[in-house]
């Protein structure tokens, strides 16, 4: 087991910039501002070794000019996005060694969010953007429902034991949803008064983990005969395979 840990910095409303820490290095996920990642730098005495970017929108990507003012360091990001500043482009295969940390990343492209959209994951951990969420998954801005769900069964696919890294606080608002589509799963109302009291008490939800997700998130279910048939009485049609009972409730998340 490495010796890092995790913290996250709040940006923007509801955004985690995820910090990766030794007590000396510290890597950084998705830095859509620079202001709190340099306070918390500082205020912990940690040196920046790298910058670790998922996909190019601006909440995640917006810091990195100041910040490599400030401290520069290697730009790890999707080969196929324009981002600025990015040193190192990566696909599906390729690994990060970031030795001051004695962390080594995989990549996994993971398009549907954005076309190019990447996530990076070790045997402990994955930092998946904003494509996978607790009980909830990205919204399909440049890519296509099998395209999306496809990147989802990569991510399902890592061990059980896998902690997930996403860039939003949207569980709660995420379970309301979950549980309009399973009324009846007795793990997803138990999460439910988990994430409120850590929410009434200004704790943060995540990470979840790979297995957890399996037994709440509906994205991650779509081959449940409960969540079949919520589509299909969504849809009042029949849906013939996972892919477009994915596509139903994905669609009617967005109307949610
Ligand atoms: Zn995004």
């Amino acid at each position: 087991m490495n010796n890092t840990q995790v913290y996250p910095v709040k940006a923007f409303q509801d955004n985690y910039i995820w910090t990766i820490h030794n007590q000396t290095h510290a890597v950084i996920v998705d830095p859509g501002d620079s202001q709190p990642v340099l306070e918390f730098l500082a205020s912990r005495k940690l040196t920046l070794s790298a910058i670790l970017i998922t996909h190019h929108h601006a909440d995640h990507v917006g810091g990195i000019m100041n910040i490599i003012d400030n401290c520069n360091v290697p730009v790890y990001g999707p080969k196929t996005e324009s981002i600025p500043k990015i040193t190192h482009q990566l696909v599906e295969g390729d690994e990060v060694r970031l030795d001051q940390l004695d962390l080594t990343f995989n990549i996994l492209d993971i398009p549907g969010h954005t076309s190019g959209h990447i996530a990076y994951f070790d045997d402990q951990r994955v930092f998946c953007g904003d494509t996978l969420f607790s009980c909830g998954c990205g919204r399909i801005f440049e890519g296509t429902p099998p395209q999306m769900f496809q990147s989802l069964e990569k991510l399902a696919h890592l061990p059980d034991s896998t902690e997930v890294y996403c860039t939003h606080e949207y569980t709660l608002s995420n379970i309301k949803f979950a549980r309009a589509v399973e009324p009846n799963n007795s793990a997803l109302a138990d999460y439910e008064h988990l994430i409120n009291f850590k929410m009434s008490n200004q704790q943060v939800s995540l990470p979840t983990s790979i297995g957890f997700e399996k037994s709440v998130n509906p994205f991650l279910r779509c081959n449940e005969p409960t969540v079949i048939q919520a589509a299909q009485a969504k849809t009042h049609e029949t849906l013939s395979n996972a892919i477009e009972v994915f596509a139903t409730i994905r669609k009617w998340k967005n109307d949610f």
